[in-house]
């Protein structure tokens, strides 16, 4: 076991471990960050950071990004295709490995974080003093732990937490493009909806590359080899016209979005559970980056309060989750709901509205959240009250 003694440790450097890392290093409390693979490490992402996240941040994306996304195709069964009104930036396009590179390296630079990478964390016990956190052949012991591991994390099956979550699959590829088609897309993204039954396709760019997939938010609603063919015919439709050696795919690759049931517990004792490893995703578009980010953020907030208060009475970061994510979280499920029951009005309503679209991209830039849109709809916003707070 190890002398030292840490305020934290943070198992896993994506964003939920590197921020949550870094606010307590601001903090200056002592963190132990670990991390299973080596640094920089890649991670199944479409890598479509919105500017909401550089708002949670307080940074300017840019640096980070290798391309800024203003404009918007909406594709309605990968037969007709809109272009949305272009805006201030919506959503900047990175590579994980690149983006969690650069969170840790801002978590290590408070001087009070230390990483130690090539880490696989196999064993965790907590109570209501600390946690003791082991390696194949070392432990570490802290006074609180955060899981920040990832869907398909060690942490919460340690605590016995988030058993009953719903998984929603997704595939992604890496399609080396040549420079002309790379160059069309400096600035655009593209999103098909309609195709399959609560599903989405979407085409990302990146610096040298472009990343492609599809992804589904009900898994009742067919089986994985009907979304693999998705997948098929939503690469063909965008890159069948190319020649074979100017669209080769690099790299193809699936992996799952997890859902934190409402209510379901993700915090026991001292040790608590951010990002996926918490199920903290939107349904209705994927996104799980700036949730991990706030959860993270969250997650430090609750330690160095309830340090403060000489760790007496309840660590508050469920109830604080509860309150500050989870009512925009399950209101994404409800729009998710609406697009399964009426998708062509999920691609006529922002394509023929101006003022929709523009409340979307509010959304999207974090000006707006959900819960706050449902609000301004009066009485149709309180019917959604009567939609679904889970996905199936
Ligand atoms: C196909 C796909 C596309 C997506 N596209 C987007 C997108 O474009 N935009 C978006 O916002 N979200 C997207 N998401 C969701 C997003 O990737 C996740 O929500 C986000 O990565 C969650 O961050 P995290 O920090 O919670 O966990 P992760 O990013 O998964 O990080 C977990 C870390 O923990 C480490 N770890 C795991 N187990 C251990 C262990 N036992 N010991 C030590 N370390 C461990 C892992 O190596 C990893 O580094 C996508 C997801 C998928 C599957």
């Amino acid at each position: 076991m190890s002398a030292v003694r840490y305020d934290a440790i943070v198992v896993g450097t994506g964003p939920a471990g590197a921020v949550a890392a870094e606010a307590l290093g601001r903090a200056g409390r002592r963190v132990l960050l670990l991390e299973r693979e080596r640094l920089p490490r890649p991670k199944t992402c479409g890598g479509g950071v919105t500017a909401k996240v550089g708002l949670a941040l307080g940074v300017d994306l840019a640096p980070v990004a290798e391309r800024t996304i203003a404009s918007v195709e909406l594709h309605w069964k990968l037969e007709r295709m809109r272009t949305m009104p272009d805006g201030p930036p919506l959503v900047y396009m990175t590579q994980r490995s690149r983006f969690d590179a650069w969170l840790t390296e801002r978590a290590l630079a408070t001087g009070s974080v230390e990483l130690k990478d090539g880490v696989q964390v196999k064993s965790v016990q907590t109570d209501a003093g600390g946690v003791i956190v082991r390696s194949a052949s070392d432990a570490w012991q802290a006074d609180y732990l955060i899981g920040a591991d990832g869907a398909a994390g060690f942490v919460a099956r340690a605590l016995g937490l988030m058993q009953e979550r719903h998984l929603l699959p997704a595939i992604e590829q890496d399609i080396a493009v040549d420079t002309a088609t790379l160059e069309s897309w400096q600035t655009r993204m593209a999103l098909d909806i309609g195709s399959l039954h609560g599903s989405y396709g979407w085409v990302f760019p990146k610096g040298d590359h472009l990343n492609v997939g599809v992804g589904c938010f009900s898994t009742r609603a067919h089986s994985a080899r009907q979304l693999k063919d998705y997948g098929r015919r939503h690469f063909d439709h965008h890159f069948a016209h190319l020649r074979p050696e100017a669209r080769r795919i690099v790299r193809s690759v699936g992996f799952v979005l997890p859902l934190r049931p409402p209510g379901a517990p993700i915090q026991r004792e001292r040790a608590l559970l951010a990002g996926d490893a918490a199920g903290l995703v939107e349904a209705f578009t994927g996104e799980g980056i700036y949730w991990a980010v706030r959860s993270g953020q969250i997650a430090a907030q609750a330690i160095v309060a309830h340090q403060q208060r000489g760790a007496v009475g309840t660590l508050d970061y469920e109830r604080t989750i509860d309150a500050e994510l989870m009512p925009a979280l399950i209101d994404a499920r409800r729009w998710a709901h609406i697009y399964l029951w009426w998708p062509r009005a999920c691609w006529e309503l922002p394509t023929r509205s101006p003022r929709f679209w523009s409340v979307v991209a509010k959304i999207v830039r974090g000006e707006r959240d959900y819960t706050d849109v449902r609000r301004r709809l009066g009485w149709f916003g309180r019917a959604a009250d009567w939609l679904p707070a889970e996905m199936d």
